[in-house]
């Protein structure tokens, strides 16, 4: 029976709530907000499903030849501008839903809490899904909806982050031909809890409800991307991770999940068919390609599915091939690497619930003076930009 004493020790990808065949585990908060599960022991029939199914405990290395790499963006520019970088993710939906499957990627509700959803039978927009939330998502039953559509025969992939695409594999127990996964690379999922204080600040301190968030919206660059949130009331927030204080904590690795610091999945050779990550230096890794500040990803392609269904989607995309090492060399020291934990992590969590988000921040994260100077200068100079750019454009011969 699952029993979670050490929390480095779980992912919180519902692998063992899923098989569960008596239906008798819950994933439920702790007092950081993260979830876990708890068995009702009453019901409990002690299969150990649930032990045998957690791929944290029975994680085994996969051997292989290193991926195929690429770094790539849609062709589609109001894709690549709503996306975290290249906008891998549209054009693969898009694909499936063209062979009748389903796709499920990680949205925000109405209350902009984060969890994953299904999309393609219904026919919800899965533009949805564009741009990271870095928050835990929260997958509910999702596993076990997946394993019935592909034993009925039906394509679903599944987009999520490296534990959970574990998770799915684990759970599923053998290789589905109809299953494409897809996984980004990651430092560290934040906490619901810590989010949910951060979306009652900013709705107070604006005074209305949130009408859309971007984590890593484009407006002064993709290397410079900053927290963006639009209100009912019209007013709009943006903030870099300089003074943000959902992007600092998540940047500074103090808000992550405990086993995130602890990662099991850090490694080349994965069981996804594609992962996928920032590509900050373009210039560098493919010769002759300008840095436009667009955004570009990372793509590593593990299997022969994957490949094929790069073929058919390619012609989406300015992709070129790289150099894996280099890739990683580059951008991609999480793809093998841990997050180093901020020394002041779980005293951060302690008193979480003692100070309100502006306090607490500044009890762990200071945000100077400067910092708002800085970021203050840095909205003048790019309206300046804007401005005159459009004074250029009025007085061009
Ligand atoms: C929590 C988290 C941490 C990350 N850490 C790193 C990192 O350290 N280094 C790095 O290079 N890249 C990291 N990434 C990936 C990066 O932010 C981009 O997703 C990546 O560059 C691909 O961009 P894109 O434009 O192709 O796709 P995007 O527009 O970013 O969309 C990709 C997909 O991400 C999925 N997604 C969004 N949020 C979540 C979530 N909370 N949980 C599960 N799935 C989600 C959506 O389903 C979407 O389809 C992280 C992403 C997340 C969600």
């Amino acid at each position: 029976m699952i029993n979670i004493t050490d929390k480095t020790l779980c992912c919180g990808c519902t692998a063992c709530m899923n098989i569960c065949p008596k239906h008798c585990i819950e994933m439920l908060p702790d007092e950081e907000g993260f979830l876990y599960p708890k068995v009702r022991e009453s019901e409990c029939i002690g299969c150990n499903a649930c032990d045998k199914v957690c791929p944290v405990l029975n994680h085994r290395t996969i051997e292989g030849k290193s991926p195929d790499s690429y770094a790539l963006r849609s062709k589609d520019k109001d894709n690549l501008m709503k996306s975290t970088s290249g906008g891998f993710t549209l054009p693969l939906a898009e694909y499936v839903f063209s062979k009748g499957g389903k796709i499920w990627g990680a949205v925000f509700d109405k209350k902009f809490r984060v969890h994953h959803v299904c999309f393609g039978a219904d026919g919800e927009d899965f533009r949805r899904t564009r741009g990271s939330k870095y928050v835990q998502s929260d997958l509910g039953n999702c596993f076990s909806e997946i394993k019935k559509d592909l034993k009925g025969g039906k394509i679903v992939c599944f987009i999520g982050t490296t534990c959970q695409v574990y998770g799915l594999h684990h759970f599923l127990g053998k290789e589905y031909d109809n299953l494409i996964t897809v996984d980004l690379v990651c430092h560290g999922t934040p906490s619901p809890k810590l989010w949910q204080k951060y979306l009652d600040h900013q709705k107070n301190k604006y005074k209305s409800e949130i009408r859309r968030i971007n984590f890593r919206n484009k407006t002064y660059g993709y290397h410079c991307g900053t927290m963006l949130i639009e209100f009912e009331n019209g007013k709009k927030y943006t903030g870099s991770a300089r003074v943000d204080y959902m992007l600092k904590s998540f940047f500074r690795e103090i808000s992550s999940r405990p086993s995130c610091y602890e990662c099991h999945f850090k490694d080349l050779n994965r069981v996804s068919d594609f992962t996928i990550f920032d590509c900050w230096h373009i210039t560098d890794l493919v010769p002759g390609v300008k840095d436009d500040d667009k955004g570009y990803t990372n793509l590593f392609v593990h299997s022969e599915k994957g490949r094929k269904v790069l073929d058919e989607i390619s012609g989406r995309y300015d992709i070129y091939p790289t150099d894996t090492e280099k890739a990683i060399d580059l951008d991609g020291i999480m793809v093998r690497g841990r997050a180093k934990k901020h020394p002041r992590r779980d005293e951060f969590f302690s008193d979480i619930d003692d100070h309100d988000l502006t306090a607490h921040i500044q009890k762990y994260l200071p945000i100077s003076k400067m910092d708002h100077i800085v970021e203050a200068g840095k909205t003048i100079i790019n309206k300046m930009g804007i401005m005159v750019f459009f004074w250029k454009l009025k007085n061009r011969k």
